[in-house]
């Protein structure tokens, strides 16, 4: 089972969901595709350990074979060659690794080499009873989905895995949330949050994936989010309050089902709600 935790923006609690469902479901994969700002194990403070590097393959042109002929540029539609007078110039980090440009090229000038744009971590805790994987993209790449794809990888299809997905709505959601089971939803009770809950809502169903909401600092705002998922038909599956011992146990670090019982059951109860919900849909 995939679980999605998405959110139209940032800020709106989406990790906080991510993690609190993993630790109150135990034996779970929790796998931080944040890949720009990884931040779950600010929560959890595990011991990561390096797994694997993320390589791209970009190409790169060999001068004396090289007749000028500009094949390869006119054919890249990411910008990453540019064919100037006397010479090819390449832009690896707008490069996405088609490997289009060393197919076209009449001169067999273009070989590609390996470069390396993140990392995968993972930790284990077993207070916590939960296996934490992270991708960090490095500092100046553009590209986060290769990231999310090769963490992604990593899914154990044997147990949960809980997805804390990038913020907005661009191609690193997309690539983090496609392939899952079920797409959790999280916002705020307000103008904004409902704006950005919207256009959330049109990715996901663009993609086709279930989806419910969570409504996290319930209490503030109005009610307009509510209102349009009950006339979208969309599943509000939880209310978290705005509720001062869960924010001082943010602030804090600690993830809340931890010191909330209470909390840790209706994490569970959501967990059963969304299985129920896939079975009913005929997926399991
Ligand atoms: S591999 Fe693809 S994206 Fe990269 S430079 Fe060549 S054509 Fe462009
Ligand atoms: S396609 Fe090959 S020969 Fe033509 S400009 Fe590019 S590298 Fe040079």
């Amino acid at each position: 089972m995939k679980i999605a935790i998405a959110s139209g923006k940032g800020g709106t609690g989406k990790t906080t969901v991510a993690v609190n469902l993993a630790l109150a479901l135990g034996n779970a994969q929790l796998l931080d595709c944040d890949v720009e700002e990884p931040n779950c194990n600010l929560f959890l403070g595990f011991d990561l350990k390096k797994q694997e590097d993320v390589i791209i393959t970009v190409p790169e042109v060999d001068s004396h074979k090289c007749s000028l002929c500009g094949k390869c540029a006119e054919f890249c539609q990411y910008n990453a060659i540019a064919k100037l007078p006397r010479s090819i110039m390449l832009f690896p980090k707008l490069c996405h690794g088609c490997g289009g440009c060393v197919l076209v090229c009449p001169e067999n000038a273009i070989t590609e080499k390996k470069r390396s744009i993140g990392i995968i971590e993972k930790g284990t805790n077993e207070y916590f009873n939960t296996e934490l994987l992270q991708g960090t993209l490095n500092i100046g790449e553009p590209m986060a989905s290769p990231v999310i794809r090769q963490l992604q990888a990593h899914i154990d299809e044997s147990t949960v895995a809980i997805i804390d997905s990038p913020p907005g709505t661009a191609c690193p959601v997309i690539t983090s949330v496609a392939e899952m089971d079920y797409c959790v939803l999280v916002t705020e009770p307000t103008p904004f949050g409902l704006n950005d809950l919207i256009l959330a809502v049109d990715v996901v169903r663009q993609l086709g994936v279930q989806f419910g909401v969570v409504i996290n600092r319930h209490g503030i705002g109005d009610g307009k989010v509510e209102e349009y998922c009950r006339a979208e038909k969309i599943p509000i599956l939880m209310k978290i309050p705005d509720d001062r011992e869960i924010a001082v146990l943010y602030s804090k670090g600690i993830p809340f089902v931890e010191q909330m019982p209470l909390w840790k059951e209706n994490f569970r109860e959501l967990y059963r709600y969304i299985c129920k919900f896939i079975s009913y849909q005929g997926g399991f």
